[in-house]
């Protein structure tokens, strides 16, 4: 398995949301081994790219604050780049700043700029012509912008579990991911905030070590192995880098 990071990602001043929050890269980073897992450097998503996914316009809006437009079209380069390595059969963890599942065509909130998991998957339609893609959004809030740009496609499948209980959540997971017959790649929307100390209350590390376990068995089952994850939120700094750990150890 690879990690996909560039530096630029320590930037937290680039925005003043949770997010961007200083130290942030750096928790999530502090468990990773690069002897383990070695670092794939992006390069940013360029224009083209981008005008898979967004608006013109937006895309302007967003140039026109060039600290911001940096770091985000170097996270959806992570992303494109995670995915890449995914179908050409190496998991990949995206370990990315700012997030993107709440990223629409024109528009974006919830510290998302650019939604970095569409831009992968339309990456790899573009280069391989994927026939489908499955994409599970584990993070506290629903991927909306994610929804909404895939409505499109008739292969691409968007799961947001919900469930009040981690016990349930994972049961919904495995159900979910079993019915599965086969997809050309699984994406994860991987957020941390769904933390029993972040904002969602509900999962323990060990549950985020299960569900990165779950999607590596349904992928080897039903994706030849083809998996990626990105980062989306996850904000309680102490305990970020072990539960991104736990992921990768069940992911890879
Ligand atoms: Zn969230």
């Amino acid at each position: 398995m690879k990690i996909a990071f560039d530096e630029a990602f320590f930037d937290s001043d680039y925005s003043d949301d949770n997010a961007a929050l200083p130290g942030r890269m750096e928790a999530a980073l502090s468990s990773i081994d690069p002897g383990r897992w070695s670092t794939l450097v992006p390069e940013p998503a360029t224009i083209t790219q981008l005008l898979r996914v967004h608006d013109g316009e937006y895309i302007e809006s967003i140039a026109a604050k060039p600290r911001l437009f940096a770091v985000a079209r170097i996270a959806a380069g992570a992303a494109i780049t995670a995915a890449e390595a995914a179908y050409a059969g190496e998991p990949c963890f995206a370990c990315i700043r700012p997030p993107g599942h709440h990223a629409y065509r024109d528009r974006a909130w919830g510290y998302c700029v650019f939604n970095n998991i569409v831009l992968a998957l339309m990456e790899l339609r573009e280069n391989h012509a994927i026939e489908s893609a499955f994409v599970i959004d584990i993070d506290q809030h629903t991927g909306d912008g994610t929804r909404s740009l895939l409505g499109d496609w008739s292969g691409a499948t968007v799961f947001n579990p919900f469930a009040e209980d981690a016990a349930t959540y994972l049961k919904l997971i495995e159900a979910r991911l079993s019915e599965i017959r086969e997809v050309s790649i699984i994406a994860v929307s991987a957020g941390f905030d769904a933390y029993k100390l972040d904002v969602g209350h509900k999962l323990s590390r060990s549950d985020f070590r299960s569900i990165g376990a779950l999607v590596r068995r349904a992928s080897v089952r039903a994706s030849k192995g083809r998996r990626f994850a990105v980062l989306e939120g996850g904000y309680y700094l102490p305990d970020l880098g072990s539960n991104v750990h736990a992921f990768c150890e069940g992911f890879e």
